[in-house]
């Protein structure tokens, strides 16, 4: 039972912070959930532990930055539940922080082949899965960032990416509209994951200073919001770049 019953979910980035928070949450909303993620190992534990709580998960390796681990990934995730997923969550990132002037070419490119190229492929390989199959219904839920618009310094390669991904969000509800599936970001601030760990501690207090509620968000609410955009709920709701930061801008 549950709001998302008889649903199959992808979600990349399922091994840790916000992916593995929304691994939870849709499974509790009764969907059945393909965890993915580069660290197979990781991804395996949020599946255990869904399972553990009685939901249905299994966990697949991708490497979202290479169109053939993508494409084998979907293949896996097909096999599984023999259905396509119709909910689509890209949560796999990463960040390489340095000053533009001193941003190795290395740095530049794996930020952007994870969070934009990777967005693309995964959005794209399995839209096309959802429209052979013809399901009614997908949403597709990208992960963008406050940074996107404070465009910090130090992260000309993230931000850049995570303005990136605002764009290809809207693209892509126009392209897929007509096939009935939906498709929007969110623009978390900064949440309390692994990925936000390794953030300095002035950097972080700094940040609660200037948030109006004052405090770092959990992933869990960020996935509540990413419930919302997976469920028939938000039927109408396409194309839009739902800033989710406790108030901070
Ligand atoms: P995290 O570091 O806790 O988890 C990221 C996961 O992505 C990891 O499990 C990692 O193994 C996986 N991953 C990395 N590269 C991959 C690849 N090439 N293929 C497949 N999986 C890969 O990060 P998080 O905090 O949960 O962030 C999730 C998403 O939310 C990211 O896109 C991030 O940019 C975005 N975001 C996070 C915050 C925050 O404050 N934590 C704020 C804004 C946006």
């Amino acid at each position: 039972c549950g709001i998302l019953a008889g649903k199959v979910a992808f979600v990349t980035g399922a091994g840790s912070g916000i992916g593995r928070a929304t691994c939870r949450l849709l499974a509790r909303d009764g969907a059945k959930v393909i965890a993915a993620d580069r660290n197979l190992q990781a991804a395996q534990e949020t599946a255990n532990q869904l399972n553990g709580e009685r939901a249905t998960a299994a966990a697949v390796e991708v490497d979202v930055a290479s169109l053939t681990s993508v494409q084998q990934a979907v293949a896996a995730a097909l096999s599984i539940y023999k259905q396509a997923p119709s909910i689509v969550v890209n949560s796999a990132g990463i960040t390489r922080d340095n000053y533009l002037l001193k941003m190795p070419e290395r740095d530049y490119d794996d930020v952007y082949s994870v969070n934009l190229k990777g967005t693309f492929l995964v959005t794209q390989q399995l839209a096309k899965a959802m429209i052979e199959q013809q399901l009614q219904g997908g949403s597709i839920i990208n992960l963008s960032s406050i940074v996107a618009k404070m465009n910090n310094v130090g992260q000309a390669n993230y931000a850049a990416t995570k303005a990136g991904v605002i764009s290809l969000t809207e693209v892509a509800s126009k392209e897929l509209g007509k096939f009935g599936i939906r498709v929007n970001c969110i623009l978390p601030g900064y949440i309390d994951t692994p990925m936000v760990a390794v953030v300095p501690d002035k950097i972080k207090e700094q940040v609660v200073q200037k948030c109006p509620l004052a405090r770092l968000g959990k992933p869990e609410e960020i996935a509540e919001v990413i419930a919302f955009l997976a469920s028939e709920k938000a039927s109408y709701v396409t194309g839009a770049a739902i800033e989710v930061t406790g108030g901070l801008k």
